[in-house]
């Protein structure tokens, strides 16, 4: 895994200081797992039909929401921090039987596949982010038609969001205080700007005992959870 010490110090630009580097893994951490909540709202609100593990659709949609609605520099710096921050988690996983009984899959699988759906949706310029996060060959192979299948599943999906917006239908109920707050508040406006959802959804920040992330589907509510900023500053590079 040394291809991921040196993606470390390609995530410190020039001028950087640890602290800007810390609060970028921290955005862009908030940001993908926000997304990834975002993938359970769909399916729920569209009624989405799931052939698989849904917590590996609401990962695929995460990565298409990057895809979809960042500038490509803005996607990579992302894609960046937040298969780095999967990697970090999966380097606490220390118990094999939690780590493959648990709902979602191993952090180390969800890093690679992120990896590989990144690099696959646009292999003619990501060969460098694809060989800093140390994708073998072998995985590389299939990534572009990975992200195709993805695409051609989420796709018509995110045409039917975009094509009725923009909209106000997610509504965002935390504090506008704070770092997370501000983050999840920014990317509710900059998505009400570009689609609408058929249903109203909820987003909030607020306190709920642990560091994770839910989709509430009896109240049609996406909840990041307060604890979640101090766990990622913890597992920051
Ligand atoms: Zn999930």
């Amino acid at each position: 895994m040394k291809s991921l010490i040196f993606a470390l110090t390609l995530l410190l630009p020039l001028g950087a200081c640890a602290d800007e580097a810390e609060d970028n893994f921290v955005s862009a951490n908030l940001i993908s797992i926000f997304y990834h909540e975002m993938g359970h709202a769909l399916i729920d609100i569209m009624r989405l039909p799931v052939f698989g593990q849904e917590e590996d659709a609401a990962d695929m949609a995460s990565v298409l929401f990057l895809e979809n609605t960042f500038s490509e520099e803005d996607a990579v710096s992302i894609a960046y921090d937040s298969a780095l921050g999967l990697y970090a988690e999966s380097q606490n996983e220390t118990d094999p039987n939690e780590t493959a009984w648990g709902v979602h899959g191993a952090s180390l699988q969800r890093f690679y596949n992120l990896v590989c759906l990144f690099y696959g949706a646009n292999v003619g310029t990501r060969d460098d982010f694809a060989d800093d996060m140390g994708l073998p060959a072998a995985r590389a192979e299939t990534c572009e038609a990975e992200y195709q299948l993805a695409d051609d599943s989420w796709g018509p999906i995110f045409d039917e969001l975009f094509d009725a917006g923009p909209g106000d239908s997610i509504i965002y109920t935390g504090s506008d205080k704070g770092f997370a707050q501000e983050i999840i508040s920014g990317e509710v406006a900059t998505l009400n700007e570009l689609l609408a959802l058929p249903e109203d959804l909820e987003v909030t920040v607020e306190p709920c005992g642990q560091p994770n992330a839910f989709y509430d589907s009896s109240l049609v509510r996406v909840i990041i959870c307060t604890e979640f900023e101090p766990y990622l500053r913890k597992l920051a590079p």
